[in-house]
């Protein structure tokens, strides 16, 4: 199976960090690239976090043909620049499959068992009552996880996303590739790794990242990815 990609929003969306945030323009001529390169039903464009600017993207997705899945954070539905109820109805209802970023975008890392059990549940009560399905995906916010959570999350999920390539080829498990205001543009570079043509420049990255993330507080490793990257993020869901 060939990763998904990860798109977060859309057109300066007000809420959302700029470092993920695509124009709708580039996000096109991305899909288009890869669309030339290979049949659309075959690749999987994800959605995290729930906000309103992706309700083009996924059309446009959609009308090309390429899966697609919402992941959707039920505390922030029908919150300002969120997807509402029936905007989730909508996109169900067009073919792109719903699923959970959790209840309220807690690093699931990072919390206790109780709380993790109610993230992981409460979302997936509160989409399904709103499509009417079972919800059997599900996406780890800041794609952080220990060995617990993912275990949990497979009680209740099926298919699990991860936010790096299954390199281990874990059953069930979602692998993908991010797509951020910087790695946008490099459709040669994006199609290598879909074709899982895992550069070792690319794995550096991973692992820095990983590194950075796990062991700083997570002010002083967004400080230090907006001198490196020169662009504003920001961690939207904290402190909300
Ligand atoms: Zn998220």
């Amino acid at each position: 199976m060939y990763p998904a990609l990860i798109f977060h929003s859309f057109n300066n969306n007000p809420n959302s960090d700029r470092f993920y945030d695509l124009k709708i323009e580039n996000f096109i001529s991305l899909i288009d690239f890869i669309s030339q390169k290979i049949k659309p039903t075959k690749i999987t464009l994800t959605f995290d976090d729930g906000f309103k600017s992706i309700i083009p993207a996924v059309e446009y997705s959609l009308r090309k043909g390429f899966k697609t899945i919402a992941y959707i954070i039920s505390d922030y539905i029908d919150k300002d620049g969120f997807l509402t109820k029936k905007d989730i109805k909508y996109l169900y209802s067009i073919g792109c499959i719903i699923g959970s970023h959790s209840k309220s975008h807690r690093d699931l890392s990072k919390i206790g068992k109780d709380i993790l059990k109610n993230e992981l549940l409460e979302s997936k009560r509160v989409l399904e009552k709103i499509i009417g399905e079972e919800v059997n995906h599900f996406s780890f916010p800041y794609g952080a996880y220990n060995k617990y959570a993912i275990r949990k999350a497979k009680t209740i999920y099926k298919f699990n996303a991860i936010s790096r390539p299954n390199f281990f080829k874990q059953k069930n498990i979602i692998g993908r590739i991010s797509i951020n205001s910087l790695n946008c543009h490099s459709h040669n570079n994006i199609w290598i790794l879909l074709r899982k043509k895992i550069s070792y420049k690319y794995l550096i990255r991973l692992c820095i990242s990983y590194i950075l993330k796990t062991f700083l507080p997570n002010k002083v490793y967004l400080f230090l990815k907006n001198t490196i990257t020169k662009k504003k993020s920001k961690d939207v869901f904290k402190g909300k």
